[in-house]
């Protein structure tokens, strides 16, 4: 499907800058425009593939150019005053062309976490086409105010946008590597899991047609009905012979009846469905009690197997309960058998109840150091018998 992407503060431009390249690579034309919004210039200036004239700078009569420094409540303030100068660089994209906003932002920081929510009310007022989030949860390690932001955006967020899908940096980072590094990993694992998501509804003229096509009012009806979804995704290598095609260790190509060969690529269908749902999702939680999902095959048309994938769809109903499962395939010049699922409706989410747990707590404990700072203040300043008079 088509999408507008409107990259809100650092992490969100740089995730959708990340989706040009992505499109670019793999030809998937899911993005028909890319915005930045920031009020940090020099993060907008770091951006290498959204257009000069697509990037927004707000706030500049409140903080100049120089970002509102976590501080989400700015961030949803400068929003809001300078909606209008979001609005003019959307009305410079064709939005006739597009199937669905989709607004990226980390919810950890300031601008974006702030911001975005305050744009999906500004677009939903507008617009009759879906507006979807893509919200980044912040590292445990990256502490509470953080945690707070990230708690209080979260919250905004799912309310104003069609469906809120959530990747969570905390279970991806690995250790031992300097953050940026570890996000240009991290981003790379995003835009793999949506692009080949949303990639799956624009199958165009130069790509093999798809035996069940996947097309865009099937991931719309996925995430419609709202709330927050997680994606997971497994893939698995097939080899190039030595002529350049494709062998298979997929189907494990010994030379063996087709049958044989057919039932081998249906049993690997099979398990590579499983360990996508069963393994890191975006948004660690339980899959029991998801509402809706949507389950995406990719890869070479000769490996996608009609009946592998029907029987993954229906190992997904009865492992979430669902009565909505949807799937198809999505072919690919890739020498990789891809699965992706999106769990739409997701509401056994323990790592959510921790997170606004820990921004209680980071709450209480800020009010404290507050008051008592206010307190301490008092007691340096003012004499001890009140003999002294200020000025004025
Ligand atoms: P803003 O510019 O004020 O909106 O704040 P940032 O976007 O810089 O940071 C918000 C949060 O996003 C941080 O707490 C990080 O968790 C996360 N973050 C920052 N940069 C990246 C990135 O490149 N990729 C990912 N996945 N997360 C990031």
């Amino acid at each position: 499907m088509k999408l507008a992407m409107i990259g809100f503060g650092q992490a969100g431009g740089k995730i959708v800058d990340r989706f040009l390249d992505y499109d670019d690579r793999t030809n998937s034309g899911i993005v028909r425009a890319a915005l930045a919004v920031n009020s940090a210039k020099a993060d907008l200036m770091g951006l290498e593939r959204i257009p000069q004239e697509n990037r927004v700078l707000i706030g500049q009569a409140r903080v100049k150019g120089h970002g509102v420094g976590a501080d989400n409540e700015l961030g949803a303030e400068i929003a809001e005053e300078d909606i209008d100068e979001v609005q003019n660089a959307i009305d410079a994209i064709p939005t006739h062309e597009v199937d669905a906003f989709l607004i990226v932002a980390g919810m950890g920081g300031g601008t974006g976490s702030g911001g975005a929510p305050v744009l999906a009310k500004h677009l939903k007022r507008i617009y009759t086409i879906p507006v979807y989030g893509l919200g980044v949860l912040p590292g445990t390690d990256e502490g509470g105010i953080y945690t707070l932001n990230a708690a209080r955006s979260f919250q905004t967020f799912v309310r104003e946008v069609d469906n809120l899908l959530v990747f969570d940096n905390d279970s991806w980072r690995q250790t031992g590597e300097s953050v940026e590094s570890g996000y240009g990993q991290i981003n790379e694992e995003i835009v793999r899991r949506f692009g080949i998501l949303f990639g799956a509804g624009e199958v165009t003229g130069n790509q093999d047609v798809a035996e069940s096509v996947v097309d865009s009012s099937e991931i719309i009806n996925t995430l419609s009905g709202g709330g927050v979804s997680t994606v997971g995704f497994a893939s698995e290598g097939v080899e190039l012979n030595s002529s350049g095609g494709l062998l298979s260790r997929f189907t494990g190509d010994d030379g063996g009846a087709d049958d044989l060969d057919a039932a081998n690529t249906t049993n690997r269908i099979t398990s590579l469905v499983r360990k996508a749902a069963l393994g890191r999702l975006t948004l660690p939680c339980e899959i029991e009690g998801t509402e809706r999902a949507l389950l995406v095959v990719s890869g070479p048309p000769e490996y996608l197997n009609r009946k592998g994938i029907e029987r993954g769809r229906k190992w997904l109903e009865e492992e979430t309960g669902s009565m909505e499962v949807r799937g198809g395939d999505y072919p690919q010049k890739v020498p990789e058998v891809s699965s992706a699922i999106l769990l739409s409706g997701v509401t056994n989410v323990p790592r959510i109840k921790r997170l606004q747990q820990v921004a209680i707590e980071a709450q209480d404990n800020m009010d404290d150091i507050q008051a008592e700072s206010e307190e301490n203040l008092e007691e340096l300043v003012e004499d001890d018998e009140d003999e002294l008079e200020p000025l004025f």
